[in-house]
């Protein structure tokens, strides 16, 4: 079964091409972006003559910034309700996408902020157009909404089928602005997302061929990338890469690789491809005895062996390592092997063999 109820423009000039659906949403969009970014890619100068000459007014909510919390979806509902707005766009990389998707489900279902994760009280949304400015996350074409819940330190997910963008606007140009880190850590996030397709017991036959133009389309692309930031035919690959992956995990979810990156963003402030980076060796390798058909298979189709794929991904910086003491390891081993990720992989690690990966990213002091 596949669903996708997005629909997608990904190519140069996207916006221009989802103008006529873009009108048909509304009359006045509230977009929300964070702090810069939609105006450094570009995206603004695109869009206000899109809307102008489709007579849609806007009001701008610029208050999101990485791995959003609560409490600025909050700010964000009541801000689309005073300016009586009636769909939204998001610009940016996943922050501002997944708070577009949470302040939708806020306005709709007028919920307060210890209500934004019961999915029960989820029944309505309002149209949202997505327009990234990474290659990482792929939450343009999924029903996740990933906060921080700021007052127990916790970042979790969530996802409702009435969160998938109506409309995606995926255009590479919008990705020529991002910093070498920001484009390698997005990298790595769309590559883990399509690396679960492949390890999660969700997965998706009909999407293999996909998953494995993804991560060619990461391995032959990425160096070139950090090399030359504004070589747009490498962006291209990525964008498309990371659209990939958000296809990939709508349809299998993340696994225990997403459960494990996301304690390391919310203690040490590690971007969220990079937290899953920093595991990504240790998982395939953990999951390898249990998955030898399926990883057979995803290395047949991109022609190399696993030995050689891991050369390659060696050859970025994303071995890091953290000052995670022996408290915090026995604190996260049930909270990790609580989450739905977890339960969705292929195998699931017992309390010791999650402590020795954890402490494989361990600093010796
Ligand atoms: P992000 O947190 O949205 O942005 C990271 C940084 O990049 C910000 O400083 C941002 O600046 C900057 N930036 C973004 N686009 C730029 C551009 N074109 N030029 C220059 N700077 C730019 O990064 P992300 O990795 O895309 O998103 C991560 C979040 O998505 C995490 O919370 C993660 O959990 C979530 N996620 C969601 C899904 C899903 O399916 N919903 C999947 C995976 C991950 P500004 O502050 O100015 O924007
Ligand atoms: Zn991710």
């Amino acid at each position: 079964m596949l669903y996708l109820p997005t629909r997608i423009f990904l190519e140069e000039g996207a916006l221009q091409k989802a103008a006529k659906y873009i009108a048909a949403l509304g009359k006045k969009a509230l977009i929300v972006c964070g702090q810069s970014s939609a105006y450094k890619s570009g995206v603004m100068a695109d869009l206000l003559p899109v809307l102008q000459a489709a007579d849609i007014t806007h009001d701008i909510y610029p208050g999101i910034r990485e791995n959003p919390d609560l409490q600025s979806i909050m700010r964000g509902k009541a801000q689309f309700i005073a300016s009586q707005c009636d769909f939204i766009i998001a610009i940016g990389g996943g922050s501002p996408i997944d708070a577009a998707k949470a302040i939708s489900l806020a306005v709709a279902n007028d919920l307060a902020e210890d209500q934004l994760y019961n999915s029960a009280l989820h029944q309505k949304s309002l149209p949202l157009v997505a327009i990234p400015t990474t290659h990482g996350t792929g939450s343009e074409v999924t029903q996740y909404s990933v906060l921080t819940d700021t007052k127990s330190s916790k970042k979790a997910g969530f996802g409702s089928e009435l969160i998938f963008p109506r409309v995606a606007i995926v255009d590479a140009r919008y990705m020529m602005s991002l910093s070498p880190e920001v484009s390698l850590n997005t990298s790595i996030d769309a590559l883990s997302h399509l690396l679960e397709g492949v390890y999660s017991i969700q997965r998706n036959e009909f999407l293999m061929p996909l998953i494995a133009k993804g991560i060619k389309l990461i391995i032959q692309n990425l160096s070139q990338c950090l090399e030359k930031p504004d070589y747009l035919p490498a962006r291209a690959a990525l964008a498309q890469a990371s659209t990939l992956g958000g296809i990939t995990i709508a349809h299998s979810s993340t696994t225990l690789q997403h459960a494990l990156g996301y304690p390391f963003t919310t203690a040490f402030g590690i971007p969220h491809g990079l937290a899953n980076g920093m595991f990504m060796e240790q998982i395939m390798n953990f999951y390898a005895p249990a998955l030898q058909n399926e990883l057979n298979q995803l290395f047949d189709l991109l022609g190399m062996s696993k030995d050689e794929f891991l050369s390659w991904l060696n050859g970025f910086p994303i071995q890091i390592k953290v000052e995670l003491s022996e408290a915090q390891i026995e604190a996260w081993i049930p909270m990790i092997l609580a989450t739905r990720n977890t339960r969705i992989s292929p195998v699931i690690p017992n309390a010791e063999q999650l402590r020795r990966i954890l402490q494989s990213v361990q600093k010796q002091v």
